[in-house]
């Protein structure tokens, strides 16, 4: 499943190849994905100009004159790039077609799930922001704003774990299971440690570990971004450098002492070292 990791490379990715470019023609073949795509989208987007790609949490966002494109990969979404594109699959459900400087581009989204998302907000930026989608997310893990003192402020009087706390995106977006896991090896804290009770000190190696964890993935993400775009690929090559996610049983390679455990938290997989993560 892509998560901000994978979306932001994404974003990186199809960035330059749009912004700045006029949409020419817009193919919609499936309308059925998470939510209905919005009839008329594409006579919406047709010679309007992309002025910006930004991402929120797992959204793309889609940035015109006259509105926002918000686009979402679901469990099994991806963007491609053309500059001439193949015959369209049976899950390649949106082409956008875009004249750039450099030329013609084919922006591909394929979902065979169809889990992902293709909507359209018309509002103002404020309005965008307090929908249903946005309201409830977390601070971007890479916001200057973001660090020990927020973290430890935002979990006070938290009796929940502090695993299910970070997943629950409240606090913070983009953590998810792997990522969950590996920041709180990284900071030394025992995934089943009440939020509240993490000291301001701990608080700050977490915000630390969790920002050094993401970027670590994207950037291991940006590797591959020439054979642009298959998302699953990108967390397999983290994957391998993970600490602890997915080592049950192991000798924990950074004390070689612990054994890594796998416990269940809300029916997800957690991974950590009980000699190096402490409550
Ligand atoms: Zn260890």
């Amino acid at each position: 499943m892509p998560e901000l990791p994978e979306v932001e490379v994404t974003r990186r990715a199809l960035a330059p190849e749009v912004e700045g470019g006029v949409v020419r023609e817009v193919v919609l073949r499936e309308r059925r994905l998470r939510w209905p795509v919005p009839a008329g989208l594409a006579q919406r987007l047709a010679g309007r100009q992309v002025l910006r790609l930004e991402r929120r949490g797992k959204y793309l966002l889609w940035r015109f004159e006259h509105g926002t494109l918000i686009s979402h990969l679901g469990m099994s979404g991806s963007w491609r790039v053309y500059r001439e594109a193949p015959p369209p699959g049976r899950h390649d459900h949106l082409d956008m077609i875009v004249e750039h400087a450099d030329g013609t581009r084919v922006l591909r989204m394929t979902d065979p799930r169809r889990f992902g998302a293709l909507l359209w907000s018309g509002g103002g930026e404020h309005i965008l922001q307090r929908s249903a989608l946005f309201a409830r997310l977390g601070i971007e893990p890479f916001d200057p704003r973001f660090d020990g003192a927020l973290l430890h402020q935002r979990t006070r009087g938290r009796r929940i774990a502090i695993k299910q706390a970070l997943l629950a995106g409240e606090i913070v977006v983009g953590v998810g299971n792997i990522y969950a896991s590996e920041s709180l090896f990284e900071a030394g804290i025992d995934p089943r440690t009440a939020a509240g009770r993490l000291s301001r000190p701990r608080c700050a190696r977490l915000a630390q570990a969790i920002r050094a964890v993401l970027a670590r993935a994207i950037e291991a993400g940006g590797s591959s971004m020439r054979d642009f775009i298959g998302a699953d690929g990108r967390s397999g090559c983290f994957m391998r450098d993970a600490w602890v996610y997915g080592q049950n049983g192991l000798i924990c390679r950074r004390c070689r002492v612990g054994r890594i455990r796998r416990i269940v938290q809300s029916q997800r997989a957690t991974y950590f070292c009980p000699h190096c993560q402490r409550r």
